[in-house]
């Protein structure tokens, strides 16, 4: 089977990370899409969050990124997934998820969203949250893969 893991990547984390590889894992295929939006301004180019998660998901079969700036439907269907897949942190992260799987299936009814809890060691873990520990000369290599403390350690010095 084929999923699509939709999100910003912001950059990736290693909860990001985890999530990639239980999906290979469950699903054979995960197809990484990275949200290319105009309206937010990300800390990383797209082309800086593809590398990230190239470099960091190399050890793993059946992973591809690809870049996406509509609806989450419509980048299901261009590519052929069978699911979406989703990261639950905390019941924070429920209520927004539902909603959205709600409006996924109210598009394309054929389309299901599977989600899969967060690794407990990994559950505080947020793009956001690491770009502030990171900005303020926290150590951050526990959060992210390598690629990415290098990135976020240049953004800030
Ligand atoms: P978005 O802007 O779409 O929320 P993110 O990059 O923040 O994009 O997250 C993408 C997906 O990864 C979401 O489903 C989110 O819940 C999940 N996720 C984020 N952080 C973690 C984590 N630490 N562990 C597991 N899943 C996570």
């Amino acid at each position: 089977m084929r999923a699509l893991y939709p999100g910003s990547f912001d950059p990736l984390t290693l909860g990001h990370l985890d999530l990639i590889e239980r999906g290979c894992a469950l699903f054979g295929e995960v197809v990484v899409a990275v949200l290319s939006n105009p309206a937010k301004t990300p800390a990383f180019t797209l082309q800086q969050r593809f590398n990230q998660i190239h470099l960091a998901t190399a050890h793993c079969k059946g992973v591809s990124v690809i870049s996406f700036d509509g609806l989450t439907v419509t980048c299901a269907s261009h590519n052929q997934v069978d699911l979406i897949l989703r990261g639950l942190r905390a019941m924070s992260d429920f209520e927004y998820e539902l909603q959205i799987a709600h409006t996924n299936r109210s598009l394309a009814s054929d389309v299901e969203t599977i989600f899969l809890a967060t690794a407990a060691h990994h559950s505080f873990l947020s793009s956001s949250m690491v770009k502030e520990v990171a900005r303020f000369g926290g150590n951050i290599d526990h959060m992210v893969p390598e690629v990415v403390a290098q990135d976020l350690h240049r953004l800030f010095n």
